[in-house]
């Protein structure tokens, strides 16, 4: 009976787990992708059905329909069976996004996280975020799980090892957060996150090996193999912004000199842009927008700084590419409004400076823009609650 009961239960998030993926499909073609009977389906369907979590549509008219006299009926998830709210525990900033059971954004906020303030302060934050949108009927009882993202290092069990960047440290957050908050919480480092919401918006992205950089305050990155977080042994994996580009330069958060972060984030933009150095929080997030338009501009100072900060991300990514042999490289982060011609930049040298024999990466762009991390923090809570980690829907 254990056995038929947990069956169920891997069979329900498969059917889950292919809806989200591939949209609404009629039951029969449920049953053939899950190698499962039409009965069985049928019956898992009734079930998600009463429990709100699937819903019966008219089938999408796509001219290949033959069933004429009957119309058709595709099982779709049912968008607000579930909510998943995301958080980003930023630099000055807390970014909220919730997403659907379709994984799909429908509330984003931002609110202000005063110089200095502790976890405290960030928790009494997602109270308040919480209860509001629970004041909302339509998210009242639907909100299942909670997605938080840091930045900086913080293990798989919720345990914030160091974020210098908020001079947090040896902090049991998940433990913080189990006692104030009444829903599941996971927290993860926010690259990591970043990435996974990535893949999880397109899952055919997630195929292979892709490596991704998220260049913003810091350089972070993550590791994604098939779809799944190279977390390494205690979730501190990929800490790609640490990576040794030059002999010297500017003192990192790590305490050593010439790391890749140092080189290749907002600040250093800054550097290179006006020859101010400034300390992270005092740095303009429009900033890259500010040097997109002087570089639209053919201004040479703005040239020479996009130059300056490719040559030492190129450097970054041929040992990347040399280590991973990834199939793409992604990168997402502030510095969007910059990334079209830095990746210009960087493609044409990247192509020559790794080993011979090793294929170019698709060099690729995050476009979901300033909740990235809030978004993937919400998409690995939906991942966790509904989601098989193990299970191949391609075939
Ligand atoms: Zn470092």
């Amino acid at each position: 009976m254990a056995n038929q009961s947990l069956v169920r239960h891997i069979n329900e998030r498969r059917l889950l787990s292919a809806l989200r993926v591939y949209g609404p499909l009629p039951r029969a073609e449920l049953a053939r992708r899950l190698s499962l009977t039409r009965a069985s389906v049928t019956g898992m369907v009734d079930d998600l059905v009463a429990r709100r979590l699937v819903e019966e549509r008219p089938a999408r008219d796509d001219g290949q329909r033959r069933d004429v006299g009957r119309p058709g009926i595709d099982i779709a998830l049912a968008p607000d069976g579930a909510h998943f709210l995301g958080v980003e525990i930023g630099v000055g900033v807390m970014r909220f996004a919730l997403l659907d059971l379709t994984a799909s954004p429908v509330d984003t906020e931002t609110v202000d996280l005063p110089t200095g303030a502790g976890a405290e302060a960030a928790i009494g934050l997602i109270e308040a975020r919480l209860a509001a949108l629970r004041s909302n009927p339509r998210f009242a009882k639907t909100i299942r799980a909670i997605g938080v993202t840091v930045p900086g290092l913080v293990r798989s069990d919720g345990f914030v090892i160091n974020l210098p960047i908020l001079r947090w440290q040896h902090l049991p957050l998940g433990t913080l957060l189990d006692a104030r908050i009444d829903l599941p919480c996971q927290i993860e480092n926010n690259a990591h996150a970043a990435a996974f919401g990535h893949i999880y918006s397109n899952p055919q992205a997630g195929e292979g090996v892709v490596v991704y950089l998220k260049i913003g305050t810091g350089c972070g990155g993550a590791v994604i193999v098939d779809n799944k977080l190279l977390r390494g042994a205690n979730g501190l994996g990929a800490e790609i912004g640490h990576l040794r580009v030059a002999e010297d330069g500017p003192l990192c958060s790590c305490g050593r000199r010439g790391c890749l972060e140092t080189f290749v984030n907002l600040r250093a933009l800054q550097r290179y842009a006006t020859h101010k150095d400034v300390v992270e929080r005092d740095v303009s997030i429009d900033l890259p927008n500010a040097v997109a338009e002087r570089l639209a501009a053919g201004d040479r100072e703005a040239t020479a700084a996009i130059a300056e900060l490719s040559s030492y991300l190129l450097r970054g990514l041929v040992d990347l590419t040399n280590l991973f042999n990834p199939d793409a490289i992604v990168i997402g982060g502030a510095m969007l409004p910059l990334l079209d011609p830095i990746v210009d930049r960087i493609a044409g040298p990247l192509a020559e400076q790794i080993v011979p024999g090793m294929p170019m990466p698709r060099l690729t762009i995050s476009r979901i823009g300033p909740f990235e991390c809030a978004i993937g923090a919400a998409a690995m809570a939906h991942h966790e609650e509904f989601d098989l980690t193990n299970i191949d829907l391609h075939t």
